[in-house]
């Protein structure tokens, strides 16, 4: 039957693998905790240790793209807002400044989108997002019909790529 790891098992477990990744030596970790050896502690870093440190690094990285998703979400919103008010007003330059934001945008979304598919809630909301960003784009044009139907092949175009 294999030993269990003393470290593993330890009350004080976290403050202990906090100390191995701040570098701590084992001897001086060993003195700190009751019950451990520098040694058991050596197995514990090689062993055990690794694993943890590799998942919470995981879970901080979803973190960190998730808030940085928000952040791109909540600009493409207000680039989509421009749009529409562009459209309203019948300005085109400024309709065709804010199309070309919006593209960028959903690109640099579908690319966090990709970086994230440990979330796959996240995207199936694309598709959504992406629905109704191109009857946005093909309704503001609609007074713009060169411009209308460059954008309705370049959309063609990109999904035939994809
Ligand atoms: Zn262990």
């Amino acid at each position: 039957m294999p030993r269990r790891c003393s470290v593993c098992d330890h009350a004080a477990r976290d403050e202990i693998d906090r100390a191995l990744i701040s570098g701590e030596p084992f001897r001086n970790i060993a003195e700190r905790f009751a019950g451990l050896t520098a040694a058991s502690i050596h197995r514990h870093r090689h062993g055990h240790l690794t694993a943890a440190v590799r998942h919470a690094r995981e879970a901080e990285d979803v973190q960190r793209g998730a808030t940085l998703l928000d952040q791109v979400r909540a600009l493409h919103a207000r680039t989509l807002r421009l749009l529409a008010k562009a459209e309203a007003e019948d300005d085109a330059p400024t309709a065709l400044r804010a199309l070309r934001e919006a593209r960028a945008g959903l690109e640099l979304l579908a690319k966090l989108l990709g970086e994230l598919d440990t979330a796959p809630t996240v995207t199936v909301s694309l598709g959504t997002e992406w629905a109704s960003l191109r009857t946005a784009i093909l309704r503001a044009l609609e007074p713009f019909p060169d411009a209308r139907s460059a954008v309705a092949q370049a959309i063609a175009r990109s999904a035939d790529a994809s």
